[in-house]
């Protein structure tokens, strides 16, 4: 059972109930609504597809919205598309009409671009496939010297070599898409560029006002939130290593060390982390992935991550089942290495909170005795969520009767939602309940040992877990708690 949760990006290529079932058959965990692309309407009948797929298949499948940002970009070319070649002087014109990009001149979206470069600095464009340097900055004018030849078309990306750029995080239309991803019930909210710890909690306030429930995800994209980055993850449900632009600003070399490092601070900080960007990018055309890029989702998976993204390659790629079956393999297999079965249960650490040392017991518990699943009840799923940062092979199964909370915790790595009606079951005997709902979803047999976690106000108060028990599947005598 794959632990590594996969997130896959819907688009043109999954607008099809027969692809969400099989997309859902092959595994997704999470869906992505790439809110730089389609309209609002769009989007919530996707997130609407999606659920009713998942419920058929008695599965939990949870809802990211991914707002755009302030991605700069520039506007468009009288002829869609100019040659540069190295040498050539370029301007990049913020006052310039967006439609009437030349071979020597081209608009840009964001005016302020202006005040955020100086000479010398290096512009990368379109991913870093077109680079030029300022050689002078004159009103609305940035006036580069092309150092890479190649091909210049409408739109495309740019970015600031080592950042810098001032852009605010949430922009007017960013603000309007937390409003849509609140009447959507959107489980997460992803917020590009991110550079502080204020831009998360004002996309958090943003989405709470609008009604909506959805942890923050914060995409760790720009070189300077790097340089904040504790804060940022203390601020966030979960953070992105959104490779794509953030290999832009820093440079490709950087980013493996970077990745893990985010990773094992994200877990350490008790924070979930998506690993993102080209993971499986050729299958976009092809049907199997390169070997390289079947390392690279393993490695993801050995440094720790919660779950690995896929973009393009289900949005818009040939293949979006394949990929998926692909990355579900990968990532099991990977997951069988013993290095990340195993932990040190932050042994060195004091614990304040009662439940949170239960959390812990019970994962040094289960990787030391012979336990083959965890039952915990959660309200909030904070329980959970301490549990799935130890490494371990044992499954972790969050019973809550709370659906937010069976959505949350789908992202979390190790985790598996079920659901339980504690007005049908009462305040007695729960630990042969949960041993029987386990028994019949199949997750357990008789004989097998389970470790079940709870409170004593169950289903009244979150953060009320206060005891462990280990039960035996089949044995009679556990009748009374
Ligand atoms: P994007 O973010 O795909 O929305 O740009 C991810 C990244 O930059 O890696
Ligand atoms: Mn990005």
């Amino acid at each position: 059972m794959r632990r590594t949760k996969i997130v896959a990006t819907l688009g043109p290529a999954t607008d099809d109930r027969e692809v969400i079932e099989d997309l859902v058959r092959a595994g997704v965990d999470v869906v992505r609504l790439n809110f730089s692309h389609g309209s609002h309407e769009e989007q919530k009948q996707r997130a609407e597809m999606v659920r009713e797929v998942a419920a058929e298949q008695d599965r939990v499948v949870g809802v990211l919205a991914d707002l755009q940002g302030p991605k700069i970009r520039t506007e468009r070319f009288e002829k869609k598309k100019v040659n540069l070649v190295k040498g050539d002087k370029f301007v990049l014109d913020a006052d310039m009409d967006p439609l009437a990009g030349t071979k020597d001149a081209v608009g840009i979206t964001y005016k302020s671009l202006v005040d955020d470069v100086k000479p010398g600095n290096t512009l990368l464009l379109d991913d870093g496939r077109m680079t030029m340097d300022v050689e002078q900055v004159e009103g609305a004018k940035i006036h580069c010297v092309v150092t890479h030849t190649g091909p210049l078309s409408d739109k495309k990306g740019i970015n600031l070599l080592g950042g810098g750029l001032s852009a605010p995080a949430l922009t007017d239309k960013d603000k309007e898409d937390i409003k849509a991803a609140a009447a959507i019930q959107a489980d997460y909210v992803a917020v590009s560029f991110v550079s502080s710890a204020a831009d998360v909690i004002a996309a958090r306030k943003l989405l709470r006002d609008a009604g909506g429930y959805g942890g923050i995800v914060a995409k760790v994209e720009r070189a300077e939130a790097l340089k904040v980055i504790d804060e940022i993850i203390e601020a966030s449900d979960a953070i992105m290593v959104a490779r794509g632009d953030l290999g832009v600003e820093v440079g490709d070399a950087e980013l493996p060390a970077i990745q893990k490092s985010m990773i094992s601070r994200a877990r350490e900080m008790d924070t979930v982390v998506i690993t993102a960007t080209q993971m499986m990018e050729s299958m976009i055309e092809n049907p199997i992935p390169t070997r390289a890029e079947v390392f690279d989702v393993a490695n993801a998976v050995h440094d720790g991550t919660d779950a690995v993204m896929l973009s393009g390659e289900t949005a818009a790629g040939n293949y979006p089942v394949k990929v998926v079956e692909a990355m579900s393999r990968i990532c099991e297999k990977a997951e069988q290495h013993p290095r990340v079965m195993t932990s040190d249960h932050r042994s060195n650490l004091s614990f304040n909170r009662v439940d949170e040392a239960i959390a812990m017991a019970t994962m040094y518990t289960a990787n030391h005795l012979n336990v083959d699943a965890i039952g915990a009840l959660t309200e909030s799923g904070s329980t959970v969520l301490w549990m799935s940062r130890i490494s371990s092979g044992i499954p972790i199964y969050a019973i809550s009767r709370d659906q937010k909370t069976r959505r949350k915790v789908s992202l979390y790595r190790g985790v598996y939602p079920l659901s339980i009606d504690f007005e049908q079951i009462g305040k007695y005997n729960i630990s042969s309940k949960v041993a029987n709902l386990l028994s019949e979803k199949g997750i357990v047999e008789e004989g097998d040992q389970i470790i079940i976690t709870r409170g004593d106000f169950l289903g009244e108060e979150a953060g009320g877990t206060n005891a462990m028990k280990i039960v035996t599947i089949g044995d009679v005598r556990v009748t009374k708690d």
